[in-house]
This record gives structure tokens, sequence and C-alpha cells, in this order.
């Protein structure tokens, strides 16, 4: 299978720290990767070995096949990153920006200044880049991340700073990329986003990554049903016969599948409960992220 990103052995020290050891990743064209980790994990280090600004102290990058070690332009043809706030010069407007930016690309193909900007979201946007909002700025940097139309893009902390609106923005414009087909790779710290928007996440842990896959599979282990009931007590002790079972705020929350759902209606109702209310709850991702922090998996 042919990977967007795929490392092996990859390791960083710094004189006697191990900031990335041994990491193996595999990262298949068009997902959005998650890059999740506590702080100093080792995750930008990482995203800046795989762009080639630090130097590993050992291991291979493959990038779409190739071998970026050995091969440095692998890196320039294929990925679009933003790492930091991006700096532009305040006092052009976005379409002027990108115009200077691309102009210093000597690189055919790329998207047009109007196409990027239709996709960021800033298509008609007057304003000096000056007065921009970091939101904005960031939709900016992306756009000129893109301007060389690469298949991979990079995004360090792409939503830290932003407000509401602007994490939703952010978000949303993460969702249009992959749907151009995009492989979107973003480290975060901000797991209910995570959640919402990648497919894949991998979890690093000192350096170490601890866990990776499908994002529903760090959360789908610890389903849950939420039950509202006219005789909590006398519901409380039918369901603890069979399940694993709490109470949280008046509801009757049920560890177990919601396809057992049926299964305990009809026992409440042949008991001669009333059900007033049956949820489905998702533990979301916080539990499975720090179960594998903690144990090693979800
Ligand atoms: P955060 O979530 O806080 O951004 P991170 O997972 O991105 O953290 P890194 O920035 O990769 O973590 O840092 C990992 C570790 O490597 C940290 O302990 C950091 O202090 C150390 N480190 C990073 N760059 C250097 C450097 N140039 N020299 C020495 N140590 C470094």
């Amino acid at each position: 299978m042919n990977f967007a990103i795929e490392t092996r052995q990859l390791s960083k020290r710094y004189a006697d720290k191990v900031v990335v050891s041994d990491l193996n990743l595999q990262i298949p064209l068009g997902c959005v990767f998650g890059f999740l980790g506590p702080n100093g994990a080792g995750k930008t280090t990482t995203l800046r070995m795989l762009l080639g600004l630090v130097k590993p102290t050992s291991g291979n990058i493959f990038i779409r096949g190739r071998n970026a070690l050995a091969d440095p332009a692998t890196v320039s043809d294929e990925v679009g990153a933003v790492i930091e706030v991006p700096t532009f010069f305040p006092y052009l407007n976005a379409s002027e920006n990108l115009a200077f930016f691309a102009n210093c690309l000597v690189k055919p193909g790329g998207r047009t200044i109007s196409d990027l900007l239709r996709l960021v979201g800033l298509d008609g946007v007057k304003t000096k880049v000056g007065k921009f909002s970091l939101g904005m700025k960031q939709r900016l940097g992306i756009a000129s991340a893109l301007l060389g139309d690469p298949r991979i893009l990079f995004l360090d902390e792409p939503t830290n700073g932003l407000d509401p609106a602007g994490i939703r923005e952010m978000l949303e414009l993460i969702r249009n990329l992959s749907n151009a087909g995009k492989t979107i790779i973003y480290t975060s710290h901000l797991l209910g986003d995570v959640q919402s928007v990648c497919d894949r996440v991998g979890i690093l842990d000192q350096g170490i990554l601890r866990w990776t896959g499908k994002t529903e599979d760090l959360t789908r282990t610890r389903e849950a049903i939420s039950i509202h009931t006219g005789d909590e007590e006398k519901a409380l002790r039918i369901l603890s016969e069979a399940f694993q079972v709490r109470v949280d705020e008046n509801r009757i929350i049920v560890e177990t599948a919601l396809s057992d759902a049926p299964v305990i209606v009809r026992a409440l109702v042949a008991a001669e409960i009333d059900v007033l209310e049956v949820r489905p709850v998702s533990s979301g991702i916080e539990e499975g992220f720090f179960d594998v922090i903690k144990e090693g998996q979800p």
C-alpha cells in the first residue's frame, strides 16, 4: 500500500534526551490524521523531521513511497505546511500576498489565486492582512501552503488561539480540503475537534507512539446507554443483574452497546417500569485518550 506518510524507526535525540523514539507511523492517503499527545510528547519535532526542518538521529521517512531523506525534493513536491502562525505583508491584502508568494514559487501546475481564496473562504475580502483576525491569517497560511497544489498538508495546532467561530470555520475548511482530495495531518490538543474531523489518530507520549488507528476505535469501546425511568430504584435493581450500571443526574447509565437498548426497554416494561427516555452515550475521545496514555490502549 502506498501511504501518504510512512516512517520507519524514526528517532530524534537532543544531547542525551530522546524526543522521538523508533516511530513507525503509517498514514493512509486521503485521510485526515490527528496527531495527539501531551505537551512535549514530540509531535512538532516529528512534523519538523517529516518536513526536513530537523534532521532525524536515525530512521527513515517515506512520503507517497518516496524516500524523503535520500531525495530532499520529495517534501517540496508533495507537502504543504503551516507550522507556526504564518507571517504575511500587513499592508497587502490576501490576494496580493498570495500573488507575491506565487511569484516566488517556480512551480508549474499550481492553483490559481482566486481558486485558493475561494477554498479558504477569503474570496472577495479586500481587507489588508494587517487587519486580519488570527483565524483569517491561519486560513491565508493554508492557502499559501496550497500554492504548489501539494497532496499532503501538515497543520500544527491550526485551531490554537481561535475563538469558537474561528475553530468551527477551520474544522469546516479541513473537511473541505479533505473532500478536495488532500491528506491532512494535524496536531491538536482539542480532542473534541479531532473526534469530529479526523478519520484516524495517532497518540504520541514521551516520544513513543502509544496507539494509532481509526478515531471511532478510540471511542467505540466505551458505548453506553442513558435511561430515564419512572422508578429509578427498581430499574437500577433489575438492570444491575445483567449490566454494569451507574446513576448520573437522574439518569441510569448502562455500560453496554446501543444494540442492547431493545432488550433493556423490554425488561423494564415487563417489570411495569415507565421508560421516559433512552439515549446513546458516547464517552467521547477523552477517556480513550487517557486510557491510552495510562494503559497503552483505549
Ligand atoms: P506541544 O504539544 O507542547 O507543542 P510537542 O508534542 O509538539 O509539544 P515537541 O515540541 O516536539 O513536543 O517537543 C518534544 C521535546 O523535545 C520537548 O521536551 C522539547 O523541550 C524538546 N525539544 C524540542 N526541540 C528541541 C531542541 N531544539 N533542543 C532540545 N530539546 C528540544
